[in-house]
C-alpha cells in the first residue's frame, strides 16, 4: 500500500513523462512502462479515491496544447480509450456493456488501433476550413495548413449535397516505407531521425512550416464522426463509417463487425498474427458497441467513452533499442 506522499510523486512523474510523449513528441520511457505506472496509479485511486488529485491523469486526456499553434476548442470532448490488456479484461468490458445496455449479446465493431496521433477535421459546406490536434482533449492546436498536404485527405467532400458542418475524427499514421526512407534519408543528411512511425506523425504535424509537413510521408484514416449538423439517423458506428468512406475519407478496410465475445477475441488473435506483414503500426485493437442508441446508453466516464475498449497488443519493441537513436522533434 503506497502512501499519499508516494501517490503524488506518481502522479508528477506520469505527468512528466506525458508531457515530454505528448508535447514535445519526446518520450522519456517506453509505453509499457507508462502503463504499468499508469495501471498502478489507478489501482491507488481506486482504494484511496479520496487522494484523487485534480491533475492526476486519470483526470485527463493528453496534455497541454504547444504554444506555436493557435489553440483550437473541441466542439465535443476528444478523448482517450481505456485499455483490456488481456481477454479477460475484455471479458469485463463485454459484461459491462451487455448489462449497463441490458442485452445478452452485443455487436461490437473491431477496428485496427492505429499507431498515430489523434486528428479533428472539419468540414463547412464539404469544404475543409480546420484542422486539430487532440491537445488536452478540450483544446488542440490548431494545425489547417499541415492538414492541407496530406494527400488523402480530401479538400473537398465526395458528395453534391453536404452536410452545413462535419467533424470527423482520425488518426494520422507514418506507414513504415515512408519513415524508413525518412531515416534513411536523415542518416544521409546528417540529421536526426525519428524513433518510431507515431513520433515520426507527431512530430511532422505540428511543424510550423507546412511546406516540411508536405515533405512527410502522411496519411489519415477516419475512425468517426465527432459531430454532424445532419445526418443524425444513422443506427450504428459503421453506417457512420460507411458515410464518411463514401464523401472520399479513407476508412480502414479491415474493420469487421463481430456479434459475440468469442468472434471479437478471434478477430484480435488473427490479427495479432498478422500485424507485422501491415504496411503500417497498429498497437491494439478497438471494440467500439456498434449500436449508437446503447451507446448512449452506456454512456462515459471521465477521459473515455465507457462503450468502447482498445484491447492492447504485447509491445513488439524494447525501448533500450530505440534510445540509441536520437530524437526528433
Ligand atoms: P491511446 O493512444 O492509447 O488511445 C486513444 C487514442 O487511440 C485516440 O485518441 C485515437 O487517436 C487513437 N485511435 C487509434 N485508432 C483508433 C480507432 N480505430 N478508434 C478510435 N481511436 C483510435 O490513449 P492516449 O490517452 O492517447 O495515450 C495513452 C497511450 O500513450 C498509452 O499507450 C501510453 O503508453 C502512451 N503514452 C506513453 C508515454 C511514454 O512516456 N512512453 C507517455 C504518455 C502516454
Amino acid at each position: 500500500m503506497s502512501n499519499k506522499a508516494q501517490y503524488i510523486s506518481l502522479v508528477e512523474r506520469l505527468n512528466q513523462l506525458s508531457s515530454a510523449y505528448y508535447t514535445q513528441d519526446m518520450p522519456l520511457v517506453a509505453d509499457q512502462e507508462y502503463d504499468q505506472l499508469y495501471q498502478e496509479l489507478v489501482e491507488i485511486e481506486q482504494q484511496q479515491p479520496q487522494w484523487i488529485a485534480p491533475d492526476s491523469p486519470s483526470q485527463r486526456v493528453g496534455d497541454k496544447p504547444l504554444d506555436g499553434f493557435q489553440p483550437v476548442s473541441h466542439l465535443k470532448p476528444m478523448l482517450s480509450l481505456n485499455n483490456a490488456f488481456s481477454d479477460e479484461e475484455l471479458a469485463d468490458f463485454y459484461r459491462r456493456c451487455s448489462s449497463l445496455a441490458a442485452k445478452d449479446e452485443l455487436e461490437l465493431c473491431c477496428e485496427y488501433k492505429l499507431d498515430g496521433v489523434a486528428l479533428s477535421l472539419v468540414y463547412e459546406h464539404g469544404l475543409l476550413v480546420q484542422g486539430a490536434t487532440r491537445g488536452d482533449g478540450t483544446t488542440g492546436e490548431n494545425i489547417t495548413s499541415n492538414v492541407r498536404t496530406i494527400r488523402n485527405i480530401p479538400l473537398k467532400l465526395l458528395t453534391n449535397n453536404p452536410p452545413a458542418r462535419l467533424e470527423v475524427r482520425g488518426e494520422v499514421i507514418m506507414p513504415h516505407t515512408g519513415f524508413k526512407a525518412f531515416n534513411e534519408r536523415a542518416v544521409r543528411n546528417n540529421t536526426k531521425p525519428f524513433v518510431n512511425p507515431r513520433n515520426a506523425a507527431a512530430g511532422s504535424l505540428r511543424q510550423l512550416d507546412p511546406a516540411i509537413t508536405s515533405e512527410r510521408p502522411l496519411a489519415f484514416y477516419a475512425y468517426s464522426i465527432g459531430d454532424i449538423s445532419v445526418g443524425t439517423d444513422f443506427t450504428t458506428h459503421y453506417e457512420q463509417l460507411e458515410f464518411l468512406s463514401s464523401l472520399g475519407l479513407t476508412v480502414n478496410s479491415t474493420t469487421r463487425i463481430c456479434t459475440s465475445l468469442q468472434a471479437a477475441v478471434d478477430y484480435y488473435e488473427q490479427t495479432d498474427r498478422e500485424r507485422t506483414l501491415l504496411a503500417y503500426d497498429i498497437d491494439g485493437i478497438v471494440y467500439k458497441v456498434n449500436d449508437l442508441a446503447l451507446q448512449q446508453k452506456i454512456g462515459f466516464v471521465a477521459r473515455a467513452p465507457r462503450w468502447a475498449v482498445a484491447r492492447k497488443f504485447p509491445a513488439q519493441e524494447a525501448f533500450t533499442t530505440l534510445i540509441d537513436v536520437e530524437f526528433q522533434v
